[in-house]
């Protein structure tokens, strides 16, 4: 494997006629085995759509875009064009990965105070639903740059099946309606979001048909006219004026200057798996590394489950003490990487555990004399743990050349700002909310830069071959969904659909673990307690994580969650069975 150098943009010409959603009826089922390739979403029209994409000759990216276009019309709360993402694709014929970063950047009005008020932090939920907490989208960009690298097919292509839905409209589901009633008071602050959103002040319920005019018009126009449409011009002017109008500072030329980067992946083993993952701006791929590399050190198939569950808890903890100490934008911050993803670093912070007993909140370690340059002088003081949201969305799909997309894109809170851009029909981010709001840390805001996030596609190898694709939304608690899935699948011996749907427990060196319903009281918990583990009492579903798994016998199981958020939708193109 390597991550070398980008090759040039490719371009295949297929059929320019737009994509219609004809498809035979499938049944909504979160696993799926087959050939020709395969896809994994929480919404059903956007697993269709993967798969109409690569019916029609498209690639593992080209399906991943419209996966994610689709997604952006049927689960617009947690993702879509006013947002950003982090996508990791692997080429299969140049048997290479690279990422696509399109976090959304701070506007150059951005300095380390705008969140401070007299020195006192500005309330957080005020910030969220304002156009202050709006960073300039990197979507479309990410989009376009996937696309025209490493895709086959056009905007216009792509971008059909989600106009198809986005014209049609689709079926309010129960948890749609959930996330409005629980944004109400947000979405009737503006305008445009109340009057897509809200019937007379309330949440539209379950079971009406919804259609997005503005929406399909806006991604009309991308596909027409391409990435340019959405940075400069009329659309980018509305979007500045929404930021602008509700208290923000973006400039036209906020949007203009907009750039995704192309990032080499963060490379790490585990028993015999290559992991490549997301590197910084998100921490995601450091800190799920950092906790593998503690736990290689441990036999945990030898353990008793309890046993080995209170090991990924602590060895969570300790990465997660780090994370927040040291992690935030590399164009920005001089963060000791390469020692925290030493194999010796781990060694240092696996002596800090206790098999017998959990710890309290732990300190920071000190990954500089792992570093390869000891010169570093930047030893950032940790900082406390920010409040976070659980949102977001991942998908995953893989074609029948054996490309593959790992793919989690957010517009950070549920529904974002708030605001919806009239004319245009999509919500922008609060992305900025994920800067800590005072410092002295690494990921203060500062103009132009990235806030730190906690994204964490990964894709597996074995032997130079695709073992498995995980990734979760889940605002931090995206590395614990990520990290335990890995544990239980490799280290418990789980299938995925089990590891997937296993209870789920975030350890992120806070005062206690967060578990989700159900969890307290029942046995597993009670074998954890014994070692001293304990749980927040709120418990929440964790994520949404959808997952591959590349079978010896060349088919591919696609995974996704088999309860959790109303049940994904993973699709295969030829079934197996
Ligand atoms: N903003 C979060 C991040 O970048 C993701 C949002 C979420 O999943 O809640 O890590």
């Amino acid at each position: 494997m390597t991550t070398s150098t980008l090759r040039p943009a490719r371009t295949i010409l297929v059929s320019s006629i737009l994509i219609a959603l004809v498809l035979p009826a499938m049944a909504k089922t979160p696993v799926a085995t087959g050939t020709g390739g395969a896809v994994a979403t929480i919404s059903e029209p956007a697993s269709q759509a993967a798969i109409a994409i690569l019916n029609k000759g498209g690639n593992a990216v080209d399906a991943a875009v419209a996966a994610a276009a689709t997604l952006g019309v049927t689960d617009p709360f947690s993702c879509g064009i006013g947002g950003g993402g982090f996508m990791v694709i692997y080429l299969a014929k140049e048997k290479r990965v690279i990422t696509i970063d399109h976090r959304e950047t701070a506007p150059a009005s951005f300095t380390p105070t705008v969140f401070l008020k007299d020195g006192k932090e500005l309330d957080f939920e005020q910030v969220v639903a304002s156009g202050r907490s709006v960073g300039v989208p990197g979507t479309v960009r990410g989009w376009h740059e996937a696309l025209d690298r490493y895709g086959s097919m056009s905007f216009k292509q792509v971008l059909a099946p989600a106009i198809s839905v986005a014209t049609q409209g689709f079926k309010v589901n129960e948890n749609f309606a959930r996330l409005v009633q629980g944004n109400e008071a947000k979405f009737a602050k503006f305008p445009a979001t109340a009057a897509l959103y809200l019937r007379n002040g309330k949440a539209i319920p379950a079971g009406v048909t919804l259609r997005n005019q503005d929406l399909a018009k806006a991604y009309r126009e991308l596909a027409a006219g391409g990435v340019k449409v959405f940075y400069t011009g009329k659309m980018a002017r509305a979007v500045a004026d929404a930021v602008n109008a509700n208290g923000g500072n973006m400039s036209l030329a906020d949007l203009s200057n907009y750039e995704a980067r192309l990032r080499q992946p963060v490379h790490s083993t585990y028993r015999g798996y290559d992991l490549y993952g997301m590197p910084l701006p998100s921490s995601g791929g450091v800190a799920v590394a950092e906790a593998l590399n503690i736990l290689e050190g441990y036999d945990l198939k030898s353990l008793p489950r309890a046993k080995a569950e209170h090991l990924y808890l602590e060895a969570s903890r300790l990465a997660f003490a780090d994370r927040n100490a040291y992690l935030a934008d590399p164009e920005y911050v001089d963060a000791p990487v390469a020692g925290l993803l030493s194999k010796d670093y781990a060694a240092r912070r696996r002596e800090l555990i206790n098999p017998e007993q959990a710890s309290v909140q732990a300190p920071a370690g000190d990954p500089y004399p792992f570093q390869n340059d000891v010169s570093v002088p930047l030893r950032p003081n940790a900082n406390k743990l920010l409040a976070e949201g659980a949102h977001t969305t991942h998908l995953t799909v893989s074609d029948k050349d054996g490309n593959i997309v790992s793919y989690t894109y957010t517009i950070e809170s549920w529904g974002g700002s708030g605001i919806v851009v009239p004319g245009y029909g999509f919500l922008l981010n609060n992305e900025m909310t994920d800067f800590d709001f005072s410092g002295p840390a690494p990921n203060v805001p500062e103009a132009g830069k990235r806030p730190r996030s906690s994204m964490s596609p990964t894709i597996a190898f074995k032997d130079g071959k695709p073992a498995f694709s995980i990734g979760s939304p889940g605002g931090a608690t995206i590395i614990t969904t990520v990290l335990q899935t890995i544990f239980n699948y490799v280290d418990l011996g789980m299938s995925m659909p089990d590891a997937v749907n296993a209870p789920r427990l975030s350890e992120r060196n806070g005062m206690a673990t967060d578990v989700e319903p159900g969890f307290a009281g029942s046995a597993q918990a009670q074998a954890l307690e014994k070692t001293g583990q304990h749980w927040s009492n709120t418990p929440e579903e964790i994520g949404a994580a959808n997952a591959l798994v590349f079978n010896p016998d060349g088919t591919v199981t696609a995974v996704s969650e088999g309860r959790r958020h109303g049940v994904g939708s993973a699709l295969v193109r030829k079934s197996a069975h």
